[in-house]
C-alpha cells in the first residue's frame, strides 16, 4: 500500500499553530516579524526538529528545514509556503502549505523511508505584505527580484525596518538569500477563490499564474452646459468611456472564459450634474494566464481607446500603472502533480492562480508548480477562512507523492 499521510495529525498542528495569534472570530493575525510570527516560527522549527530535521536561516529570515536524502549531492526538492497572516487573516492561508510540508515530512520518517534527493519545507518571510510592503519580499529577494539591502531596509507604519525585528528575533541568518540549486519546487495553498468549489473537486493542479495588467485611462473633453449643448456638437468623455468599457466588456468576452476585464473606479470631473464632464479617469485592468493573449488584449485596448477617443472627439491618456507578466510553471512539475492526483484517486480540474504566490517569484529560478484545494465560497484574507479536513487530506497526500516522485527521479 502506498504512504498515507496523518489528515488528523496534520490538522491537530493547524489548530496548534492557529492559536498563536488567534481572533475572537477564529481567524488569526500573525503579522510579518511580530512576537507571534517569532513564536508560530519557533513551534513549527520545534515540530521539525523532533524528526531530525536541520535548519537554515538565510540573510532574510527565510527558513529551510531539511530531511537528508540518500545522496545529499544532489539538489532538495523544497517546499513550503508562508506562515505570516493579515491582520484579519485565516488558519489556512500559507500555513496549510507549510504544516503539510511537515506533515510528509513526518510520514516518512515514521516509515522509515529515505528518498534520493534531500527534502526541504522553507517558510517565506513577510509574504502577505500586510506589515511590511512590498508583499512576497523574502522570496522575492531570494530570486534577485529585489536586493538585499532593499528587502532589509523595508519599514512597518511605524518605521521599524525588517532588518531590525530579524535581528531582535535572531532570525538574521548567514545563508545566502540567493538561488541555490533546485531539483523541483512545489507550493501546497488553498485557492482563494470559487471554481474548486463550484466544480466539486478537491485537487486543482495549478499551471500557472494570471498576467495582470493596471492603467489608468484619463479622456479629457469640452465641459459645456447640459441644457443647451446639443448632442452632436459635444466632445463628452463619458460618452467615449461608456462606449469604451462596452468594448472592453466584449474583448474579455470574446477572448474566452480565461480572460478577465474589470473597471473598479471611475471619476468625473468638475463633478457636476448638468455639466458635460471635462475629464474622466478610469481604472482599467485586464488579466490572462497566456502572456501572448494578455499582450493581444492591452494592444487591444489600445486600439480601442484610440478609435472611440478620436470618433468622440476627446482626448485620451493611458497611464501604465502596474505590469505582472503571466507565469506559466513548469511542465514536468505539473506533471508529477497530475500523476499523484490520479495515483491517490482524487479528482482534479486544471486551472491557473487568480492570486500571487512565492511561486511566482520560485519559479523564475527553479522547476515550479502549485497545488490547490477548495476553501469555503472562495474566502480568503478573512477571519472567515475555511477548508473541510477531508480537503486538507487530500491536498496533503498529493503532496507527498508528487516530491516522492520527483525526489527518486
Ligand atoms: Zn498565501
Amino acid at each position: 500500500m502506498a504512504l498515507q499521510i496523518n489528515g488528523e495529525r496534520l490538522w491537530a498542528s493547524l489548530m496548534e499553530m492557529a492559536k498563536i495569534g488567534g481572533t475572537d472570530k477564529g481567524g488569526c493575525n500573525r503579522q510579518a516579524l511580530t512576537d507571534k510570527d517569532k513564536a508560530g516560527r519557533e513551534l513549527f522549527i520545534s515540530w521539525c526538529k523532533d524528526i531530525g530535521c536541520t535548519l537554515r536561516v538565510d540573510q532574510m529570515g527565510n527558513l529551510f528545514l531539511r530531511k537528508a536524502g540518500t545522496n545529499n549531492a544532489l539538489p532538495p526538492v523544497i517546499t513550503g509556503s508562508h506562515l505570516d497572516t493579515q491582520p484579519t487573516g485565516g488558519k489556512f492561508d500559507g500555513v496549510y502549505g507549510v504544516l503539510a510540508g511537515l506533515e510528509v515530512l513526518r510520514t516518512l520518517h515514521e516509515n522509515a523511508v529515505e528518498t534520493l534527493h534531500p527534502l526541504e519545507v522553507v517558510v517565506w518571510t513577510n509574504e502577505e505584505g500586510a506589515r511590511f510592503s512590498p508583499a512576497m519580499i523574502g522570496s522575492g529577494v531570494w530570486c534577485g527580484e529585489f536586493s538585499l539591502d532593499y528587502g532589509l531596509s523595508r519599514t512597518d507604519k511605524a518605521g521599524i525596518s525588517i532588518g531590525d525585528e530579524l535581528a531582535r528575533h535572531g532570525y538574521l541568518g548567514d545563508a545566502p538569500c540567493a538561488p541555490f540549486q533546485i531539483k523541483a519546487a512545489i507550493e501546497l495553498h488553498i485557492e482563494q477563490g470559487p471554481i474548486l468549489e463550484a466544480v466539486e473537486k478537491p485537487i486543482g493542479v495549478v499551471k500557472g499564474v494570471q498576467g495582470m495588467r493596471w492603467y489608468d485611462l484619463v479622456l479629457t473633453g469640452q465641459p459645456v452646459h447640459a441644457g443647451p449643448t446639443p448632442m452632436d456638437q459635444r466632445q463628452d468623455p463619458m460618452k467615449a468611456v461608456s462606449q469604451i468599457i462596452s468594448a472592453l466588456f466584449a474583448l474579455a468576452d470574446d477572448t474566452g472564459p480565461l480572460a478577465r476585464a474589470t473597471f473598479g473606479d471611475i471619476n468625473a470631473s468638475p463633478g457636476s450634474r448638468n455639466t458635460v464632464p471635462e475629464t474622466v479617469t478610469l481604472t482599467v485592468d485586464l488579466r490572462h494566464p497566456d502572456q501572448h493573449t494578455l499582450d493581444d488584449m492591452d494592444a487591444e485596448f489600445r486600439r480601442i481607446a484610440s478609435t472611440i477617443s478620436r470618433a468622440c472627439g476627446v482626448e485620451h491618456t493611458i497611464v501604465d500603472e502596474w505590469n505582472s507578466p503571466a507565469v506559466a510553471f513548469d511542465e514536468h512539475c505539473i506533471n508529477a502533480v497530475r500523476a499523484s492526483a490520479q495515483q491517490a484517486e482524487l479528482d482534479y480540474e486544471e486551472m491557473f492562480s487568480g492570486a500571487g504566490h512565492d511561486s511566482v517569484y520560485v519559479s523564475k529560478v527553479a522547476p515550479t508548480s502549485m497545488i490547490f484545494i477548495p476553501c469555503e465560497k472562495g474566502i480568503s484574507h478573512n477571519e472567515a477562512e475555511n477548508a473541510t479536513p477531508e480537503d486538507i487530506t487530500s491536498g496533503c497526500q498529493v503532496l507527498l507523492g508528487t516530491m516522492v516522485k520527483l525526489a527518486n527521479a
